[in-house]
């Protein structure tokens, strides 16, 4: 009897080293590192995981879920990355706060942000190890202040959601950090998993909402097209894995009606959206 265990844990135990090995990370950093700005949207299958990269400067916005954190802190280091001036938890769910934990254990940071300093939904576990993490390291997970705006190298970044942290429905994906990346004459919307209710405080709040790419709210899912109408992108990426392609169907549609370039991490693996300040180019991180 007592053999059969010891195999069953022994599986168990093979499993779950292989659930959490890294993926493998190909990036053609001679196409990408001569670009100002960079922003890598990193495939970890159902979730987001994004490093701007500028001028030597580092930020990260999620970690996608628990098993992926090995796959974005290997995409980091070949990047070339050691230091991240800002980690942000753009909210408390766990394909987008479940990786941050081992970042921060790996990696030195300047700043942590998030909506909530303790998360109280059905995954909480994961974010508040993340700012458990971020405590024991001598920080403060910082509520950003809406208007904000952060200096990355070249490119400024400005906190436009969430308008309400306490919002009536999907709360944690509406109250979403929202970030407005500007570089020159380029702009990029980063909407975390942002939703109608969102949307609408957005477009009411009079925030310059227009720009050239977006990362579309919540992997495709109870999207509006009031708000992807406003923000008037040339480039729509969506992070996400095939679980969510019934339910991104009709913005894929919609998008597309629009004449917007679509990019799936789903069909790309990662992707990079890479600006000279006069304009986007976007690419798989490696052919
Ligand atoms: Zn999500």
């Amino acid at each position: 009897m007592w053999q059969i265990l010891l195999i069953l844990c022994a599986l168990l135990y093979l499993l779950w080293q292989w659930i959490h090995a890294p993926a493998a990370v190909r990036i053609d950093r001679e196409r990408w590192d001569k670009y100002p700005l960079q922003v890598h949207f990193i495939d970890v299958g159902h979730g987001d995981s994004i490093l701007l990269l500028s001028q030597g400067h580092a930020m990260l916005i999620d970690g996608g879920m628990p098993f992926r954190s090995k796959t974005v802190q290997r995409y980091l280091r070949t990047c070339g990355v050691e230091h991240l001036d800002a980690i942000v938890c753009t909210h408390e769910h766990w394909d987008h706060a479940g990786g941050l934990r081992g970042v921060v254990q790996h990696f030195p940071f300047d700043r942590a942000y998030a909506p909530v300093d303790r998360a109280d939904c059905v995954a909480k576990g994961y974010f508040n190890r993340f700012a458990a993490e971020v405590a024991q390291r001598g920080h403060t997970l910082e509520r950003p202040a809406l208007g904000e705006v952060w200096q990355l190298g070249e490119a400024q970044i400005k906190v436009i959601g969430p308008l309400d942290y306490d919002p009536p429905n999907h709360a944690e994906n509406n109250r979403s950090i929202v970030l407005r990346v500007t570089y020159g004459e380029t702009s990029l919307l980063l909407t975390g998993d942002a939703e109608r209710y969102a949307h609408e405080a957005m477009m009411k709040s009079g925030a310059e909402l227009a720009s050239d790419v977006v990362k579309v709210g919540h992997h495709g899912i109870r999207q509006d097209k009031a708000f992807y109408e406003a923000v008037a992108p040339k480039i729509a990426v969506f992070s996400c894995a095939n679980m969510s392609k019934e339910r991104s169907a009709d913005i894929e549609r919609e998008l597309r009606g629009m004449g917007i370039e679509l990019w799936f991490t789903r069909e790309a693996g990662s992707i990079v959206c890479a600006s000279d300040g006069q304009s986007w180019t976007v690419g798989k991180s490696a052919e």
